[in-house]
C-alpha cells in the first residue's frame, strides 16, 4: 500500500483524540474544505495537534494573525 494512504489512514484513526482543539473554526480547515488548500495542511498540522503550527502559538498567546496565514507561518494569497 502506499505510504501516503497509510498514513492518511494514520491520521483518521489519530484525528479524533489528537485533533486540534481550534479545527472547528480555523480559516485552514475552511480554505480545504474549499479545495483552496492543498490537505496536506490539516493532516500534518490540524489533525494530529501539531503543537509546532504557528497559527495554533499566536493564537494561545492572543497575537493577531491573518486568516491566510499558514501553518507554518508563511503568508499565502488566497482567492
Ligand atoms: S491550522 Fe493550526 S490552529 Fe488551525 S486547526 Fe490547524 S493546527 Fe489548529
Amino acid at each position: 500500500m502506499c505510504p501516503k494512504i497509510i498514513k492518511n489512514i494514520k491520521n483518521i484513526l489519530n484525528s479524533k483524540n489528537n485533533r486540534c482543539k481550534r479545527y472547528q473554526s480555523c480559516p485552514i480547515k475552511f480554505y480545504v474544505d474549499q479545495g483552496k488548500l492543498d490537505p496536506e495542511w490539516v493532516e500534518n498540522y490540524c489533525l494530529v495537534g501539531n503543537k509546532n503550527c504557528v497559527r495554533y502559538q499566536m493564537e494561545e498567546s492572543g497575537i493577531d494573525h491573518p486568516d491566510n496565514m499558514l501553518p507554518n507561518g508563511t503568508i499565502k494569497n488566497i482567492n
